[in-house]
């Protein structure tokens, strides 16, 4: 495979527009799978989840699960869509061995939700992205390729494959042709990924998690040069699996786009796998259009029909939208739009409000999410939310600084225990002997060797010049290595020294 030619971003944009589509899909948190009553829990031993129906035995037949149909109508009516009076399903067909059927059931020219919109915000500028349909469909199995050294069915020994997650329900979002200023380009698709994400969350339909795949996005990239009215062609970066890789991708392909058609080439439509460890993406397979598919409407399910009525009844069960609950927080929180950029752009805003809700100030929350742990998510090279600490736990660590028994520094360390796994922030703070000694017995005597240690600064308080205490404060730190009650010794010192 040749290494591409790479053209700086900056550069490319000086002489390309990026134009970007989004696809998203969200695994619907329902008890059973879309068209049979399989359990739908993640993480199960292997082929336990099945039954005829989603392993597309002969004669088997499918029935709608109509929880995901309130589902989908939710999500439509969230994205600001039209939901359709009738629509049906349709089989597309392809043959991959993770998808039994040899088909999967999805909707095509009849989706149950199309033209909406969202806003999102970045760096304080408002971007609609136009929403073109979402539409619902079911899952596939999962392949395993074992041997070889990436993981890929190249170079692997054999395969294995789990058909629990076959007919899991999905809701595809499909945007219309997003085109904002090219520097923007790669935030825009991560803020509008992060938008799906809280929303999704608060509609309670998917727990939304991207780093295990209940939220997917492929993102869909072509230059034009500037000016120019016709598309270029596209390639599609699939299942990117953090926010932050959304970003990444995009700056990719622009890239790697524009080194293409600077040297007179043409961009093939392909998919492309994106890879996490440099950034990159490489070529999958030829994409298809749709004619390849040979969709035609399902004829073992009955077309969805929503009463206008149950429609209403689901719109009034619809969450505050984002961006008003967002200025809800920050008049409660009391933070400045600056705040809320950060957190929001950190996408820390629902970490940082379950924090507040387990018991920490606003401040406290938003200090350590965007402190330590957003620094930590950085050095792991993913996004805050796939932390392994809880929004309570932080608040618990926090709780312990305002009883006196950790301090600001001793916390970095209770921090560390709990992403390490070695258990709630008390079990850290014991095993750990973390706790500040406020004992007065101890304090007193490092209080004593501190000034016997250093003469002329105990002089200097005797004198007045009360400055002299912080480094007498700093002696018995440091012989306490930092879990001394600092506010109690300084008082031990000037009590001593008056
Ligand atoms: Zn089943």
């Amino acid at each position: 495979m040749s290494t591409p030619t790479l053209v700086k971003f900056e550069d490319a944009l000086t002489r390309y527009q990026p134009v970007m589509g989004l696809e998203v899909h969200v695994e619907l948190n329902t008890a059973t799978k879309m068209f049979c009553g399989c359990p739908t829990t993640f993480g199960a031993e292997p082929n336990t989840q099945v039954c005829p129906v989603c392993l597309g035995l002969p004669g088997a037949l499918p029935v709608v699960n109509a929880k995901a149909i309130e589902s989908a109508i939710r999500i439509g009516l969230a994205l600001n869509c039209q939901i359709a009076e009738w629509c049906r399903f349709a089989r597309k067909n392809y043959f991959y061995p993770d998808m039994p059927k040899n088909f999967q059931t999805s909707q095509y020219d009849e989706p149950i939700a199309s033209d909406g919109y969202v806003d999102v915000e970045v760096e304080g500028e408002t971007y609609r992205i136009e929403i073109e349909r979402a539409h619902m469909e079911e899952d596939t199995g999962k392949s395993l390729h074992v041997g070889g050294s990436t993981g890929r069915i190249h170079g692997a020994d054999y395969s294995l494959l789990d058909y629990n997650r076959a007919g899991i329900p999905l809701i595809e979002i499909v945007t219309k042709t997003i085109e904002v200023p090219g520097d923007k380009a790669p935030a825009v698709a991560r803020a509008y990924v992060n938008h799906l994400r809280d929303l999704m969350v608060a509609l309670g339909v998917s727990d939304a998690r991207m780093d295990q795949g209940s939220l997917r996005a492929d993102v869909n990239l072509s230059l034009k040069p500037i000016g120019a009215t016709e598309f270029g062609t596209r390639s599609e970066t699939k299942n990117v699996n953090s926010f932050r890789s959304v970003e990444r991708a995009v700056r990719y392909e622009i890239s790697r786009h524009a080194g293409i058609l600077d040297a007179g080439g043409t961009v093939v439509q392909e998919t492309r796998h994106f890879h996490e460890s440099d950034g990159t993406t490489s070529a999958g397979r030829p994409k298809s259009d749709a004619d390849d598919y040979r969709y035609f409407p399902e004829p073992d399910l009955a077309p969805v029909a929503p009463d206008p009525a149950w429609v209403e009844e689901l719109r009034a069960t619809l969450p505050e939208p984002p961006a008003e609950r967002r200025k809800r927080l920050q008049t409660e929180w009391g933070f400045n739009d600056l705040d809320m950029r950060d957190i929001v752009g950190a996408g820390a805003l629902d970490l940082v409000a379950e924090t507040v809700e387990a018991g920490a100030t606003p401040a406290a929350a938003k200090k350590w999410w965007l402190g330590e742990l957003a620094r930590t998510a950085n050095e792991q090279g993913v996004d805050v939310a796939a932390l392994t600490i809880t929004p309570a736990q932080v608040a618990q660590i926090q709780s312990l600084i305002d009883a006196g028994r950790i301090n600001d520094k001793l916390a970095r360390q209770v921090f560390e225990g709990v992403l390490a796994g070695e258990g709630e922030p008390e079990e850290v703070v014991q095993a750990r002997g973390l706790e500040v000694v406020s004992d007065d017995g101890a304090l007193s005597e490092a209080v004593d060797r501190a000034i016997a240690n250093d003469p002329d600064a105990a002089q200097k308080i005797r004198d007045g010049k009360v400055a002299a205490v912080g480094a007498l404060i700093g002696f018995v730190m440091k012989q306490m290595r930092g879990q001394a009650d600092a506010g109690r010794v300084r008082e031990l010192i000037l009590e001593k020294l008056s």
